[in-house]
C-alpha cells in the first residue's frame, strides 16, 4: 500500500477529480484507494483547499516507490492495525483460575472504558468501578441540574458513565505523539460503537453529545460480553496496600473491600477527594501547571465569515473553529481551549456551591454561538507553592467566588467584552445572548478573577482581535469561571505504568496528568491496559 500525503484539491472537486489527481501523482495504475485523512487549508480566504492523505493499492509497491524516491509525500503506508499484547485465549485461561484476581479500573471515562475494553478483549475480565450512574440515568440528572438547578454531587457533567467528555463537543483529535497508532484503535472502537465512519478520516473529527451517550452504552455491552463487569454508584474511598506498598485492592465509601493486585486509576481531573485520599496514603503526587479563565461566546456566523470568507457555510467545512495563543507581558500564556463551534456553554460543577463552565455541542454544531475557554496559565511554583494539592484549593476558591457573584443559585456571572476591557460591571447584554444554563447574572468578573488573569486576558483580547477580526467584539460575552482545563496534579509512574512508590497502582488518563482530552485519555487507557496485561501474564 502506498500513502500519498498533502494532496490538495479545491473544495468542490468530484470523485473523478480525486482519482485523476492520484493517477497524476503516482503515474501508475491504481487498483483501489481509501481516504486516511481529510483536512483543509484555509490560509487563503476564498481559496480554501481540501488536503488529503490517501492510501493506494497499486500493482507493485516497490516499483512505485522507486519511481518516487525524491517525493517525501509518497511513502509506504504504515501498518495501523492494533496488535494485542495478550491473546484472548491466553487471557481467558488465566482468568478462569480460581485464584485469579480481576484487575480493577476506577472510573468509566474515556480512559477507564478503553482500559476496560482492552482488558476485556484480552480475556482478562476487568471490574470497572464508577462513582456515578449509568449514562442514561446520569443524563437525566445532568439535565435536571441545567434546567432546574437540582444539583447531584455524584451524578453530573464530571461524574458518571462516559466521564467528563460525555456532554461535550466530542472533539476527537489530539496533538500527542502516537507512534503505535493507538488513536486508530480508539477510533475504530468508537465507530463499532456507533460513531460516524467519517471520524476515521476527518482531520478534526467530532461526534457531539447524544451519539456519545449511546456509544458509551455499546462499549459497556461489549466489555460485558467478554466477561468484564461494571458497578455503578461504587465510589472508591481509598486504596488498600500491604506493608511494602503493594496494592491489595480498594475500599468503597460504603465500606466494601474488593481485592485486586492491579488497579488502574482513571478518576479524571475532578476527583478531588480521591487525590486527597491518595496523598494521605503516601502515594507520590506532584503539583502540575494548569490554566484558569472564562468561556467566551461570539456569533458563530461571525467566526465562519472571518475564517472562511465567501466559502463560509460550505458543507465540507462545517462550522469554523479557531485556536489562539498569546504570551502576555506578565509572563503568562493566554490561549483559547476546547473551542466548541455552534455549541453551548454548560454548567460543569461537581461540588456543591461552585460554578464551573465548559462547552458542548451536538453533532450538527448548529447553535447560534461559538464558544471557547479563554484561559491563562497557572504556575504552581508562583501561585500556590504550599503542597501538591494546593492547586485544587485554588480552583475551588475561584469556583465558589463565581457561585456567589452569580447569585448563589448556580447562575454564572457574565460580562460583555467591552465592559471587561473598560473595567466596569455589565448591566445589560447586547447582541450575543449567553447560552449557559441554568442562567446568568450580568456582573464584573474582575471582582473574582486573580489580577494576573485579568491583566493577561485584557492584553490578549486586542492581540487575538488582530489574528481573528472581531474577537474582541464589544458584545461578545465572557462567562466565569473555567477552572477544569486539566488536572492540577500529576501522579508520577514508572515506564511499566506503576506508580513510582505504589506497586500495582496504574495512574492513568487526565486526572493523573497523562491526558488532556477524550482521545489522549482513551489512548492512555490502552497503554495502561497493556501494562496490566503484561504484568498479569508474566506472574
Ligand atoms: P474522566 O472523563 O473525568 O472520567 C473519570 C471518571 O472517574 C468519571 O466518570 C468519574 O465519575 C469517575 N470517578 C472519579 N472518582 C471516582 C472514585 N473515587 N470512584 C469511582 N469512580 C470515580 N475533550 C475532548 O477531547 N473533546 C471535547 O470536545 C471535550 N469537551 C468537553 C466538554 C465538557 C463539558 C467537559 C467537562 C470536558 C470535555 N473534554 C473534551 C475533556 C474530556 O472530557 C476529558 O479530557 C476526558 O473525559 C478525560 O478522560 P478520563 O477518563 O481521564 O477522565
Amino acid at each position: 500500500m502506498i500513502r500519498i500525503t498533502e494532496l490538495k484539491l479545491p473544495l468542490n472537486h468530484s470523485d473523478a477529480d480525486l482519482k485523476n489527481a492520484l493517477h497524476e501523482r503516482l503515474a501508475t495504475h491504481i487498483i483501489d484507494y481509501h481516504i486516511v485523512r481529510r483536512g483543509y487549508d484555509a490560509r487563503r480566504r476564498g481559496h480554501i483547499l481540501l488536503v488529503y492523505t490517501i492510501d493506494c493499492t497499486v500493482e507493485n509497491d516497490t516499483d512505485c516507490l522507486n519511481v518516487h524516491t525524491q517525493d517525501k509525500h509518497i511513502q509506504k503506508a504504515p501498518e495501523v492495525k492494533y496488535q494485542f499484547v495478550v491473546d484472548r485465549a491466553d487471557g481467558e485461561q488465566l482468568s478462569s483460575q480460581s485464584s485469579y484476581q480481576r484487575p480493577i479500573v476506577i472510573g468509566a471515562g474515556p480512559c477507564g472504558f478503553m482500559a476496560g475494553l482492552l482488558l476485556a478483549q484480552m480475556g482478562l475480565r476487568p471490574l470497572i468501578l464508577e462513582r456515578g450512574k449509568a449514562v442514561r440515568e446520569r443524563t437525566v440528572d445532568t439535565f435536571a441540574f441545567w434546567r432546574k438547578t437540582n444539583f447531584n454531587p455524584e451524578s453530573n457533567v464530571q461524574y458518571g458513565e462516559g466521564g467528563a467528555g460525555t456532554f461535550s463537543d466530542g472533539k476527537l483529535y489530539t496533538q500527542i505523539s502516537d507512534p503505535n497508532h493507538y488513536g486508530y484503535k480508539v477510533l475504530t472502537e468508537f465507530v463499532k460503537a456507533g460513531a460516524p465512519e467519517e471520524i476515521l478520516y476527518l482531520s478534526k473529527p467530532h461526534i457531539g453529545t447524544f451519539r456519545l451517550v449511546s456509544m458509551v452504552e455499546q462499549i459497556r455491552a461489549e466489555i460485558e460480553s467478554y466477561g468484564g463487569s461494571y458497578q455503578f454508584s461504587a465510589h472508591v474511598d481509598s486504596i488498600l496496600m500491604d506493608k511494602d506498598r503493594q496494592i491489595m485492592g480498594v475500599k468503597l465509601t460504603d465500606g466494601t473491600e474488593i481485592a485486586s493486585r492491579h488497579v488502574i486509576l482513571a478518576t479524571g481531573h475532578s476527583a478531588r477527594d480521591m487525590m486527597a485520599s491518595l496523598y494521605k496514603d503516601g502515594v507520590a503526587i506532584q503539583a502540575k501547571p494548569f490554566s484558569v479563565g472564562v468561556r467566551i461566546e461570539h456569533p458563530q456566523s461571525m467566526i465562519d465569515k472571518v475564517r472562511f470568507g465567501p466559502q463560509a457555510g460550505h458543507e465540507k467545512l462545517g462550522a469554523a473553529d479557531y485556536k489562539l495563543v498569546h504570551h502576555a507581558g506578565n509572563d503568562r500564556g493566554v490561549y483559547s481551549f476546547c473551542m466548541c463551534p455552534g455549541g453551548t456553554v454548560v454548567a460543569a460543577a461537581s461540588e456543591e456551591g461552585g460554578v464551573v463552565t465548559n462547552g458542548m455541542s451536538q453533532y450538527s454544531r448548529a447553535e447560534r454561538n461559538a464558544n471557547a475557554a479563554l484561559v491563562v496559565s497557572v504556575d504552581p511554583q508562583k501561585d500556590y507553592p504550599d503542597n501538591p494539592l494546593a492547586g485544587i484549593d485554588f480552583q475551588r476558591a475561584l469556583e465558589r467566588k463565581a457561585f456567589v457573584l452569580g447569585g448563589s443559585d448556580y447562575k454564572a456571572p457574565v460580562q460583555r467584552v467591552e465592559d471587561f476591557l473598560a473595567g466596569r460591571a455589565t448591566t445589560a447584554l447586547g447582541e450575543v445572548i449567553p447560552s449557559y444554563k441554568p442562567g446568568i447574572t450580568p456582573s464584573n468578573l474582575i471582582d473574582i478573577l486573580p489580577n494576573f488573569v485579568v491583566n493577561a486576558i485584557k492584553e490578549a483580547l486586542p492581540s487575538f482581535n488582530r489574528k481573528l477580526s472581531g474577537f474582541s467584539f464589544a458584545d461578545a460575552v465572557m462567562t466565569g469561571v473555567e477552572t477544569r482545563t486539566s488536572s492540577p496534579v500529576r501522579i508520577p509512574r514508572e515506564e511499566n505504568g506503576n506508580s513510582i512508590n505504589t506497586q500495582g497502582l496504574y495512574p492513568a488518563g487526565e486526572g493523573a496528568g497523562y491526558a488532556g482530552g477524550i482521545m489522549s485519555a482513551a489512548i492512555d487507557g490502552i497503554k495502561m491496559a497493556e501494562a496490566v496485561a503484561k504484568d498479569l501474564m508474566c506472574k
